[in-house]
């Protein structure tokens, strides 16, 4: 088995690359397990942040590593909050008072013009210096509803329309999302890359 370290301590996504890449040969630990600390997302796009990740969890620890960095991108918002999704009402930002805000920014955009996406970029990188990482990205294409629906999933879930389904992200199953996801989609692509 080749370990890859990942640059995140989030035991559901440690989870969800384990349960697709050992089958390929490859045993994924978090960084934490080195105590390698985070790396400052200082990128303005998210192949740069995860990059920025990548590089700070091979360098600590001499190891291949593999970093995500997701967000939602808004059409009416330009885009926005896109890499500041997380820090959308600013740092340290619920997830309650995110969605918050984006409802208020939205409040006079019409139906048909409240498109959005999930993005999703996985880079994975031999070394520290590897001039040509393996980047994949995935997206998810919705519509941000005018009021929270569901409760399960995390982050803008229960704003995001699922046109396919008919119902908000967070009224899928756990199951279901994982196999329609931005993220799914990205782990799609890479384990192609991987496995070549
Ligand atoms: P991170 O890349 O895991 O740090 O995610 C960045 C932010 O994007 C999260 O804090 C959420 O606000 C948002 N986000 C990313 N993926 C999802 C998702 O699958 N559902 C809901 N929100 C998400």
């Amino acid at each position: 088995m080749q370990t890859i370290v990942l640059a995140s301590s989030n035991p559901g996504k440690l989870k969800e690359f384990n349960q697709l890449l050992a089958g390929v040969g490859f045993a994924v630990k978090p960084q934490s397990d080195y105590n390698v600390s985070d790396a400052d997302e200082t990128g303005l796009s998210f192949v740069e942040n995860a990059i920025l990740k990548a590089r700070n969890a091979c360098r600590a620890t001499g190891l291949p590593a593999l970093a995500d960095d997701s967000g939602i991108e808004v059409d009416a918002l330009n885009g926005r909050p896109g890499i500041y999704s997380a820090r959308f009402a600013g740092i340290g930002a619920s997830n309650a008072s995110n969605n918050e805000q984006l409802l208020r920014e939205l409040e006079n955009v019409a139906e048909q013009d409240r498109t959005a996406r999930y993005q999703c970029v996985l880079v994975y990188m031999r070394h520290a210096e590897d001039p040509t990482p393996i980047i994949c990205q995935g997206s998810w294409e919705g519509r941000i509803l005018s009021a929270p629906a569901g409760d399960g999933g995390f982050g803008y879930d229960p704003l995001f329309y699922v046109p396919t389904h008919k119902c908000a992200a967070a009224e899928l199953s756990k199951d279901e999302k994982g196999k329609i996801s931005h993220r799914a989609a990205a782990l799609k692509l890479l384990l192609a890359q991987l496995t070549q």
